[in-house]
């Protein structure tokens, strides 16, 4: 069951001779593989959704719309068969992986409604018989470069606004887990959105430059690692393109003394340890404030994390989480454990050597929490992406929100308090695009918009929400002139203006 691109409205085979691996990451075996689009595969996608494009573009967004909401009810109607093609390839639990497509499928919802949120601005008289109106357009083809950890919500992110405001979408998925991406496809070709206008390319660096390069591309979604999208946000800038290129992160929440403190610890154990880790929105440092408050809250926090039930998605719905998706993500996580350790930190909960008795071969990792944290250390400064908390001891609220604030990265961040107004303060002054006031994962609702600051996004709108139909749209202003007219013999004369 190799899987070729989605072009056209069908699967076709790749023409290049270059295939990838999908593995199972319980198990370390390869499942089957994934045809590596070249350039000129890249290329042919783009111009036949160019040709797709104009048709769907001129549909009036209510049209569009029924699309989404023919989708909404395909994707409901297969979320078993989604979830499960989806943890087969990523390896998150069935639970997560419904909640991966779920978020994906809150965005389709909001995109419903393209009719109300294209509606365009119009001002009568803006001068003496002239009236003024802006009305919003679509790019034309668009490209999104997606990452792996979350491959029905990232694209569905993305592909959703997009289409609703007109435009053909050219989309590369991660190439470990390109099948729902593909399934995507299927739904909204079933949902009666016309051939051509969605291509799934698989691929690698090679198609994702062809991309870039190709003049046709109007704008380039991209979400993954933040070398990458820094390089892609530039590539694609300086090639004249518009682009939204959203990075790694390093999500801190910061506990305050008054903090409900079994309340705190089911924070980190749920936020940091959920997806093995592999949420870019994952708390990975816990930031206790004041004397005595690391204290408590280890103590309620080593035992929860000790009991993380750590196994396939196939043992059930009571896993914790399953394994990380590669060997080398695997290598890596334990590579920065190590380096912790030899750094000075304290690893208070250590399964350097956890094995899984029947996929001894799987990429699994076992739940670390490192306290004693400092912030010179390579474990406070990467983004690890792994079942790792790091706990930095901060001695006053002030310290704790210079620490968020001289991290690189801003994606999102926690605080833990009953006081009313420290929590305020820190929302208003961290410099971080989404904060959690007694929430631990403070993801915007698709009707607001999702997006971090510093290394954590390069560009301006943000994903979702109003920003998407803002980014996948450009405004036209149209300025116009019907000066009243009377009929004399026959003719039509315009009036002067000022009559
Ligand atoms: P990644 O950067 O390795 O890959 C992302 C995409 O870019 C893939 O499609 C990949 O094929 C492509 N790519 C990788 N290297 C490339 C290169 N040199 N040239 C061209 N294309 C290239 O990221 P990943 O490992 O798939 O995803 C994990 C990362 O994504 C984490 O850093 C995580 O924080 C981030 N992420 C961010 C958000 C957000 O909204 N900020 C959301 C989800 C994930």
């Amino acid at each position: 069951m190799d899987i070729g691109h989605f072009i056209n409205g069908k699967m076709v085979k790749g023409t290049s001779g270059q295939q990838g691996d999908i593995m199972n990451p319980a198990t370390g075996e390869v499942q089957y593989k994934v045809d590596l689009a070249s350039a000129a595969e890249m290329n042919a996608a783009i111009e036949a959704a160019a040709a797709a494009q104009p048709a769907w573009g001129a549909k009036n967004p209510q049209v569009r719309g029924r699309v989404m909401m023919a989708m909404v009810g395909l994707i409901n109607r297969d979320m078993d068969k989604l979830a499960e093609a989806l943890s087969r390839e990523h390896g998150k639990t069935i639970p997560d992986a419904k909640g991966d497509v779920q978020r994906g499928l809150e965005v389709v919802e909001y995109c419903i409604g393209a009719a109300e949120l294209l509606k365009g601005e119009y001002t009568v008289g803006a001068g003496t018989g002239i009236d003024m109106y802006s009305m919003r357009q679509p790019l034309g083809v668009v490209g999104s470069i997606m990452p792996f950890n979350f491959p029905a919500m990232m694209p569905l992110w993305h592909i959703a606004p997009a289409l609703a405001c007109g435009n053909a979408v050219v989309l590369k998925p991660s190439e470990r887990d390109p099948s729902v991406p593909m399934m995507l496809a299927a739904l909204f070709v079933e949902a009666g959105l016309p051939e051509g206008v969605f291509q799934v390319v698989n691929g690698k660096n090679e198609a994702v430059d062809a991309l870039l390069d190709n003049d046709i591309i109007q704008g380039v979604s991209f979400v993954g690692s933040t070398p990458v999208a820094q390089y892609i946000y530039s590539r694609a800038t300086a090639n004249g393109k518009r682009a939204q290129c959203f990075g790694g992160a390093k999500n801190h929440m910061i506990i305050m003394p008054d903090a409900d403190m079994d309340q705190a610890a089911d924070a980190i154990v749920g936020a940091g340890f959920g997806a093995a880790g592999e949420r870019c929105m994952a708390i990975s440092v816990a930031v206790p404030v004041g004397e005595g408050t690391a204290d408590r809250l280890l103590e309620k926090l080593v035992p929860r994390v000790e009991k993380l039930r750590v196994a396939p998605y196939t043992d059930g719905d009571d896993v914790d989480y399953g394994p990380v998706v590669s060997a080398e993500a695997k290598e890596r996580i334990l590579g920065l454990i190590q380096s912790g350790v030899d750094q000075g930190a304290t690893l208070v909960v250590d399964n350097r050597d956890f094995k899984l008795q029947g996929y001894e071969n799987g990429f699994f990792v076992g739940p670390h929490l490192f306290d004693n944290v400092t912030t010179d250390m390579d474990i406070y400064k990467t983004e690890i992406f792994g079942p790792v908390v790091c706990t930095v001891r901060a001695e006053t609220y002030d310290d704790a929100l210079k620490m968020v604030m001289d991290h690189d990265y801003g994606n999102g961040t926690a605080i833990f308090t009953r006081d009313g107004d420290t929590a305020r303060d820190y929302a208003s002054r961290v410099n971080v695009g989404m904060v959690g006031i007694n929430v631990p994962v403070p993801v915007p609702l698709a009707y607001h918009t999702f997006g971090g600051w510093k290394k954590s996004m390069f560009g301006d709108l943000n994903q979702h929400g109003p920003d998407s139909f803002k980014f996948y749209s450009r405004t036209k202003t149209v300025t116009s002139r019907w000066p009243s007219g009377i009929k004399e013999g026959g003719e039509f004369h315009f009036k002067a203006i000022d009559d």
